[in-house]
């Protein structure tokens, strides 16, 4: 691969954004600055954003759901053409233990089915669900191979974690490093909602929302806040959905706690209205369940003043049709929504476009934070030079309307149908190859099909205070 120059531009940084042309050289960011020359192809993104690709830290492809007997629709080829023509150029998805599972071969395995199919480069975290003994070492040895973080299921019965484990791991990610990244409610509150309503005859989709409101993802957020602080260990909130669980959050920052949270375009866009029309409310059953309008405002504002770092998709992508209708009671339809290719563009308009966030701003909490969370940066995440030329071209002018029949996933509906946007991704670069463009692969899959690299990840740097990143 030689050189490519992206010329005119206005590069987009986390920390600032100025005129300049890019120069690309095998695969790097080679120059950044005003007529720089080349003798390899021009391309002229003049009136256009040159950023950081997207790094989309919770994606769920292929994700064997065991206590329903199903996978999530999207493989690592389907879900990760998604993701490059939704402008994203990383992705990082996960490895689960099952119960008697060492962890070695468990990620050798997923690593392997993933490598021979993803367009883009990509990284996995492990499950943890069979915490034993021989636990912390094995997580050691996997962190060697950069797997550095760790997923913890606080609910769900076949994934759940009890405290005494959850306090190991900590104590082992202290220690080694690693990122304990938790979704956060309360299992036994959980159940017994989720006991009563049924015991009433309260089966439709609508009552999953209930069944796990805002107090269970508080107490749950809590209580991993002070294991954490008991530990001296870092970690991670997933997908923070209530204004309840953000203010343990910001409390525990405000106090110095090593906590960092995410949150997700579902929660940001969409109200528990979504809820109230019996024939489509399995559409948007995921976990933790979209919120009311109340929580969706203290989420934006966690975005303004820095108390969420990340805006992960949690793509969990199943069929509506064929997978989430039908189910006999609300347990049973399968958690999750597909949202990799719209998060990028859905940020840009809700955040940008309406003048809440800055640029910087959405780069920040779309690609430059979860590379520096997730032991990426500066390889990923950057416009310096020798990072990594994972990049996304920009239009913030250009209008467009979200249709499902636009989009790559492998289902048959977005929650966002119809939904305006300003500003859309043109093109995706990853590795200094252009992958995408105006919304679509460039050329037929086959070639593209497992170019992608497995990206070993480093051990969170000790010197970086979760608490002062915003
Ligand atoms: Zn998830």
């Amino acid at each position: 691969m030689g050189e490519l120059l992206l010329s005119g531009g206005r590069l987009v940084s986390a920390s600032e954004e100025f005129e300049a042309d890019l120069l690309i050289r095998e695969g790097r960011i080679a120059a950044v600055g005003r007529d720089l020359e080349s003798a390899g192809e021009v391309k002229d993104v003049s009136g256009l954003l040159v950023m950081p690709g997207g790094i989309d830290t919770h994606v769920h492809l292929e994700h064997p759901i065991d206590r329903i007997g199903i996978e999530t629709a999207d493989d690592f080829f389907s879900g990760s053409v998604a993701a490059a023509c939704g402008g994203t150029t990383t992705l990082v998805d996960f490895a689960l233990q099952r119960k008697g599972d060492d962890l070695a071969p468990v990620v050798e395995a997923r690593r392997a089915l993933a490598n021979d199919k993803s367009v883009i480069d990509f990284g996995l975290h492990v499950i943890l669900t069979d915490i034993r003994e021989e636990t912390p070492a094995q997580m050691r040895e996997v962190i060697d191979e950069g797997f550095t973080s760790f997923k913890i299921y606080m609910t769900y019965a076949d994934k759940y974690v009890d405290d005494a484990s959850l306090l190991r791991i900590l104590e082992t990610n202290a220690d080694a490093g690693g990122l304990t990244y938790l979704h956060c409610e309360n299992d036994c509150a959980v159940s017994h909602l989720i006991h009563s309503h049924l015991s009433r005859g309260e089966t439709e989709a609508r009552f999953h929302a209930p069944s796990r409101p805002p107090v269970v993802e508080a107490e749950a957020t809590y209580r991993a806040i002070a294991l954490a602080e008991i530990t001296g260990a870092r970690i991670c909130i997933a997908h923070v959905t209530s204004k309840r669980a953000l203010e343990n959050i910001e409390r525990a920052r405000y106090e110095g706690a090593q906590v960092v949270s995410e949150t997700c375009p579902q929660y940001l866009t969409l109200t528990d209205a979504c809820y109230s029309h019996a024939d489509e409310a399995a559409k948007y059953v995921c976990t933790p369940p979209i919120r009311s309008m109340d929580n969706q405002e203290a989420l934006w504002d966690g975005l303004r003043r820095g108390s969420i770092q990340q805006v992960a998709s949690d793509h969990a992508p199943f069929g509506f049709k064929d997978q989430k209708l039908g189910a006999p009671d609300f347990t049973k339809i399968p958690n999750g929504v597909p949202g990799v290719e719209t998060r990028l563009s859905l940020l840009y308009t809700r955040g940008v476009a309406s003048g809440v966030l800055s640029r910087s701003r959405f780069v920040q909490l779309v690609s430059t934070n979860p590379a520096k969370m997730f032991g990426l940066y500066p390889q990923k995440g950057s416009l310096a030079i020798g990072a990594d030329a994972d990049l996304v071209v920009f239009d913030p002018t250009q209008e467009a309307e979200i249709r499902h029949t636009d989009l790559h996933h492998n289902v048959d509906y977005t929650p966002y149908e119809g939904m305006p946007l300003q500003g859309v991704p043109v093109m995706t670069f990853s590795r200094g190859e252009l992958v995408s463009e105006d919304g679509d692969l460039v050329k037929d899959a086959g070639p593209l099909k497992g170019r992608g690299e497995f990206v070993v990840r480093r051990p969170v740097p000790p010197e970086l205070d979760f608490s002062a990143l915003f």
